[in-house]
């Protein structure tokens, strides 16, 4: 039985400030104790150290939204894996559309940056979706597994990884792939996951979706039996909202 993860997303939202008291309302919710399922809270490079100190002696996770796959130097602008490491997070979100679309991340530097982020301990939220115009081409497939198979070269330790599915479609446009999609979808990469790394890890691998997750969706979403928790931008900037979708993955 593999344990629900949910990992709210705030992207370039929210000051130092405005971070703290919704991480602080966020945990006052979920109550003190929480463990129906594994919990974290991605926040802005800038907030990772305050949002981590309210975070210690909670069972809420702190996760950072990207990472370099040098350990320092000239890359301005840029935070190292060691220093993600150093502040605090157990885990680091890397592939998110947003990088692949805006920042030109590719599946190479994809696949740099998580060996980095493994060898310096943190686990890895590998992000991974098609475009619109690749689902309505028919190559939704084709793009998953590249984005798998390059992301993952050389990688052996994919007990420390968690892909989440995320449609680029789907992504803060309020549209969400049916259940029955991201179902179908969630299959063929446990599939692929079995035929790269064998039965344990397609058995043990945890798939989040994400894309418009609600409280309204995500019950019906987490139900299906290859949705292991959710990725969620939007509604994670609502404390009522992402503790709403917390506890549907919690039953
Ligand atoms: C995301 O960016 O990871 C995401 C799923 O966003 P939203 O929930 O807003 O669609």
């Amino acid at each position: 039985m593999r344990k629900k993860i949910v990992v709210g997303n705030w992207k370039m939202n929210n000051t130092v400030a405005e971070s703290v008291t919704l991480a602080t309302d966020v945990i006052g919710a979920l109550g003190e104790g929480f463990s129906g399922c594994d919990v974290g809270l991605a926040p802005t490079y800038l907030a990772l150290d305050a949002v981590g100190q309210l975070l210690e002696g909670s069972e809420v996770q702190l996760v950072a939204q990207n990472c370099h796959y040098e350990n320092d130097g000239a890359f301005t602008g840029e935070v190292s894996a060691r220093m993600i490491n150093a502040i605090g997070c157990s885990y680091v979100i890397i592939g998110h559309s947003e990088r692949r679309q805006y920042f030109g991340e590719t599946n190479a530097t994809v696949n740099l940056r998580i060996k980095k982020a493994l060898s310096e301990g943190l686990k890895v939220i590998l992000c991974v979706g098609e475009t619109l115009a690749e689902r309505e081409s028919g190559v939704t497939e084709t793009v998953i597994s590249s984005q798998i198979r390059e992301g993952l070269t050389g990688i052996s330790h994919i007990g420390a990884i968690v892909i989440a599915y995320e449609p680029v479609w789907a992504i803060g446009t309020g549209k969400t792939a049916s259940s029955s999609q991201a179902e179908e979808v969630h299959l063929f990469i446990r599939t692929l996951i079995g035929e790269l790394y064998g039965e344990p890890a397609f058995r043990l691998v945890r798939i989040q979706y994400g894309g418009s997750v609600k409280p309204s969706n995500a019950a019906e979403l987490f139900a299906m039996p290859n949705i292991d928790g959710g990725l969620i931008g939007g509604a994670s900037l609502n404390a009522d909202d992402f503790v709403a979708i917390v506890q549907a993955a919690s039953v």
